[in-house]
């Protein structure tokens, strides 16, 4: 069948950035909601939009349409005494979002001096163009719950999970594409 709103699509990709260097690359296929659920980068469901299984695809994708410019007012500095030692450049830990609702930032440490920490919670890839290959591999109809959740529930759906303890509708799961 052919992607449109409210399909499951499944897709193999691999990411690397304009000059040609690697970046990532899916291990096992991954499936998204498609039709605007924030499943993938919004220029990706456009160009898949419409194709069937079996559509190759390479596209660039601007920072903008990637993970963000980069955006300095996203740096800053704090005391070193308030984080355990010991800490390197390059580390990255997660922020407590301001509002639970929110993904935690993930802030990575990009200079230290003995008093001070600089953070930086712009995404690592950040301002960076990205080429984007991907192949679609299945494509299918999205369950009336995966509509409702607005995500797709691949092989790892926290449905099938018995040992599932959090009551607030909020889950881990193996659907999920890029964020
Ligand atoms: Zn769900």
């Amino acid at each position: 069948m052919k992607i449109g709103k409210n399909s499951v699509v499944t897709l193999k990709y691999k990411l690397t950035d304009a000059q040609g260097e690697f970046i990532e690359e899916t291990d096992e296929p991954v499936e998204y909601l498609h039709g605007g659920y924030d499943g993938i980068f919004p220029r990706v469901e456009e160009t898949l939009d419409g194709q069937e299984p079996g559509f190759k695809t390479a596209m660039q994708l601007e920072p903008q349409d990637a993970f963000g410019e980069y955006d300095a007012d996203q740096v800053r500095v704090e005391a070193r005494s308030k984080f355990p030692e010991p800490l390197e450049v390059g580390m990255r830990f997660e922020g407590v979002p301001e509002d639970e609702e929110e993904e935690p930032e993930i802030l990575t440490i990009t200079d230290l001096t003995p008093e001070t920490v600089v953070l930086d919670a712009n995404h690592p890839l950040a301002g960076i163009a990205l080429r984007f290959s991907c192949e679609v591999l299945e494509v299918r109809e999205a369950s009336d719950e995966e509509i409702a959740h607005g995500h797709a529930h691949g092989a790892h759906s926290h449905h099938d999970d018995g040992d599932e303890d959090d009551d607030d509708g909020e889950h881990e799961h193996g659907g999920q594409a890029l964020h």
